[in-house]
């Protein structure tokens, strides 16, 4: 199973949105257990509507992220302009790490539609994707917040969190 927070899903679903007419992508950090703690964007170098290819220096950037964060690199999203399911390139095409989440954003349909796969030798299988309401609760080890609450901070965050992100006004 893959835990993604609706913030997440959000950048996800907009990094795509934002990438066409061709397909987006990114890499997605976490825990072996499928919890996203962070998702990183990046250009489609392919520029294709057909293809995705990661851009180099993003991929640098995820592994030395999750060596800072004691995280790891779980997985890859990318989005398809006019299928839902996961193509022949993505299946076969460069040696897909059975460990990893294979997240698809259809935007066939409105709304879009986001599932996720594990690819071992070319054979797929679907997994549930779990939407949390909240942010990420998961991070660099740290003591306890020392940040003061108030009641007028947590009607800040309230109010922020039922903001719609930019794109998507
Ligand atoms: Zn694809």
């Amino acid at each position: 199973m893959l835990t993604l927070t609706s913030v997440q899903r959000d950048n996800i679903v907009a990094t795509c949105i934002r990438a066409l007419p061709n397909e987006g992508c990114g890499l997605l950090l976490g825990t072996l257990e499928g919890m996203v703690s962070e998702v990183l964007p990046s250009p489609n170098v392919a520029e294709s509507a057909k293809l995705y290819e990661i851009d180099s220096r993003v991929l640098l950037r995820a592994y030395r992220r999750s060596e800072e964060m004691g995280l790891s690199v779980i997985g890859v999203f990318h989005s398809h302009t006019h299928s839902e399911g996961l193509s022949e390139p993505d299946r076969r095409g460069p040696a897909p790490d059975p460990t990893w989440h294979y997240v698809l954003v259809s935007l066939r349909d409105v709304p879009s539609v986001i599932r996720s796969f594990h690819v071992t030798e070319g054979v797929v299988d679907e997994e549930q994707i779990s939407i949390q309401p909240l942010g990420p609760k998961i991070g660099p080890p740290e003591g306890p917040r020392v940040t003061a609450w108030h009641p007028a901070s947590n009607v800040d965050l309230v109010s922020q969190e039922s903001t719609k992100p930019e794109e998507m006004r």
